[in-house]
């Protein structure tokens, strides 16, 4: 190896800097990581030439056997990790090894320091690997890391060195290189000479890349010998041999194995090398389909939400391999955005090698494939909510909110995710989300013929809004939502097992069971009476303000509520699209009386014009806070309750 006076040095990218020292603090406890992320570069490497010289045999360069070598030295304290796969041009280097580009950078870096404090999680900062910042967590054992590359197609004399201390800049060199790949040398830190070992680097290859397919190998360590002589020959031996290289992982494709033969251990471990998640899967699916279509899928659903489950953008989807050879990440057409949470594989003998993102969007093998997968995780929810209810509380916990986006997505899975949404409600009252549509129906009252919710801006505001009292008071279940997605979700859920689902908060009151009970039809004609002309010099005095005053029998303990016609929008909505920042024109309310109430009969006998308004504004005024309305003049409506409370006190 010659190296080209051309040396160049350059600094790092300012979020390199900033990412290097944040590992270094986040991975102490953690440094076994180091190996995990590079030998997953390097098997990204034999991958990536092995989908490259498919349409280009001579990158091989007459060698085809794609493996990563890992080797140390005792003496100078060096790990080598080697591979013979794409390899770096001098660009690649730089561009890839020196700045970067992708957005995971920030994110993990301000995961990490929302983190720091939170020594529960330590292994957090173990996820590194998903922000696509693996190859600094060398750094975390090194002084210094050398890389040796050549780009596989390249000539011998194209090889390029680059070189770092990690203290802010680094070093690139043109080399010669005969071999194609990458070798990376780490330079080990005094406190992590302890990975000088043999037995620890086999067992940490065996714990965190048992999985790839690529084989990764390491020296075959001399049987010991007995006596001192035979020692001897073999150390003659070994100065003129090669080194014999040894398979340590399985680098099995472990999908294409019997289902009976693969341990769950095995199933995990397959999952947290394709996530890059230290934490175990909650469930997976896996699948051998034959006949007109072939195809393996493996799908995961995770524990945990990862950190950009909600970045619409981000990358999703699942690792695709045509007949056993890896073809690409994130292939987001098999499974659609309410799904997006799911982890896998899926390995086809039905799509051409040299399929591009751009074929995989109108395919419909893909579309086959895709719709199959979505039945399945359907499925393993649907078994793991009636077999397993704390691990589907889990997962609803963690994803719950994404499935709520199903309903309007799927059409034609519409029922069944439909069965597997979960909310809180008012039996039991509490903010957990742990009733099914299914619960509810088995607990709806004799004539009851509809499912009754109510959407409001957070779990509090919902279990305390007048619009329940009657409700509760009849003992019919309210489901209460608060979720950002839940006007989304409703728009689009409209019935249910043959009963509709209808918002308390809109319309009129119609819980009503004293539709023939002509005695009380007789006293809400009186009442209607009584109350006429205060309804409408209400009406009069607020003008513009509401559509509608009226009567209701929707309100046990509260004076006053306010409702939306069928067709307008709700408050809650109108207020999530005020924040998104959209002209909302805003419906007016209608303002409803309970005519049993003691403060609208007082006001009832008030014979004082201008009081009455007062009065009127401040019945409006609570309703609109009740319901999580800002006033617009809300200074006025503390001066009128005001002097309201002291006219009651005289
Ligand atoms: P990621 O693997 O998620 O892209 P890393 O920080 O682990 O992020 O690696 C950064 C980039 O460096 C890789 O995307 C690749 O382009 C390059 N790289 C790292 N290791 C190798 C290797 N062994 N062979 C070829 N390229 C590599
Ligand atoms: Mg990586």
């Amino acid at each position: 190896m010659s190296v080209n006076p051309q040396a160049e040095t350059m600094g790092f990218q300012t979020e390199v800097n900033q990412l290097l020292k944040l590992v270094a603090e986040n991975l102490y406890s953690n440094k076994e990581v180091f190996l995990r992320e590079l030998i997953s570069n390097a098997s990204d490497a034999a991958d990536k030439l092995r989908y490259q010289a498919l349409g280009d045999d001579a990158l091989y360069e007459g060698d085809s056997d794609l493996q990563v070598r890992l080797s140390f030295d005792k003496d100078k304290k060096t790990i080598t990790i080697a591979d013979n796969g794409i390899g770096m041009t001098r660009q690649d280097a730089i561009d890839h090894l020196g700045t970067i580009a992708k957005s995971g950078t920030q994110a993990f870096t301000q995961m990490l320091q929302s983190d720091a404090n939170d020594k529960k999680d330590q292994h957090k900062s173990e996820l590194i690997g998903q922000f696509g910042v693996g190859f600094y967590s060398a750094f975390v054992v090194s002084d210094k890391v050398e890389v040796n590359s050549r780009r596989a197609g390249m000539q011998p004399n194209e090889g390029v060195k680059w070189v770092s201390g990690g203290d802010g800049q680094f070093t690139v060199s043109n080399i010669d290189k005969a071999e194609r790949g990458t070798e990376i040398i780490l330079h080990l830190k005094e406190n992590a000479e302890d990975f000088l070992n043999d037995h620890r680097l086999r067992e940490m290859v065996r714990q965190y890349s048992d999985h790839i397919t690529v084989p990764v190998m390491m020296e075959k360590q001399p049987e010991p010998k007995t006596s001192a002589e035979e020692k001897e020959a073999e150390k003659e031996e070994k100065k003129s041999d090669k080194p014999e290289w040894e398979r340590v992982n399985q680098a099995n494709a472990l999908w294409t194995m019997p289902k009976k033969d693969i341990t769950d251990e095995q199933y995990q471990d397959l999952y947290k090398h394709i996530t890059h998640d230290y934490r175990n899967a909650l469930a997976w699916s896996h699948n051998r389909v034959e006949g007109n279509l072939e195809y393996t899928s493996l799908l995961y659903i995770p524990e945990n939400a990862p950190f950009d489950l909600w970045n619409r953008e981000g990358l999703r989807g699942l690792k695709l391999y045509v007949k056993r050879v890896f073809i690409m990440d994130d292939a987001e057409h098999f499974m659609p955005m309410y799904l997006r949470f799911v982890k896998g594989i899926i390995d086809t003998n039905d799509l051409p090698l040299n399929v591009s993102r751009e074929l995989l969007q109108s395919n419909s093998v893909i579309n086959k494939i895709k719709s199959a997968s979505v039945k399945k995780i359907l499925g393993l929810l649907e078994k793991m909510a009636k077999d397993n209810p704390e691990k589907y509380k889990t997962f609803w916990n963690a994803f719950g909110q994404v499935l709520k986006e199903g309903p309007a997505e799927d059409f034609s899975n519409k029922e069944q995710i439909a069965k597997l949404l979960r909310f809180s409600s008012t039996h039991p009252d509490d903010a957990e989300q742990s009733v099914s549509l299914g619960d509810y129906i088995s607990r709806m009252k004799d004539k009851q013929d509809k499912i009754y919710y109510l959407i409001a801006d957070n779990y509090t505001a919902a279990q305390n809004s007048p619009l329940l009292e009657v409700y509760r008071q009849k003992g019919v279940e309210v489901l209460l939502m608060s979720d950002r997605v839940d006007e989304w979700l409703m728009g689009h859920l409209s019935d249910f097992d043959g009963k509709q689902l209808v918002s308390i908060a809109k319309g009129d009151f119609d819980l009503d069971d004293d539709k023939d009970d002509e005695a009380k039809q007789e006293e809400k004609k009186q009442q209607e009476d009584e109350f006429g002309s205060l309804l409408k010099q209400m009406k009069d005095y607020f003008g513009e303000r509401v559509s509608e005053v009226r009567l209701t029998s929707r309100l046990t303990d509260s004076p006053a509520c306010v409702v939306f016609g069928n067709d307008e929008m709700s408050g809650h909505l109108q207020r999530l699209m005020q924040q998104a920042g959209q002209e909302v024109q805003k419906p007016k309310p209608i303002l409803e009386l309970n005519p049993k109430h003691a403060l609208v009969l007082r006001v009832q006998s008030e014979t004082d014009d201008a009081r009455l308004g007062q009065w009127a504004d401040l019945l409006l005024g609570q309703s609109l806070l009740a319901e999580g309305e800002t006033l617009e003049n809300p200074a006025k409506y503390v001066k009128d309750m005001n002097a309201l409370l002291l006219e009651i006190g005289k």
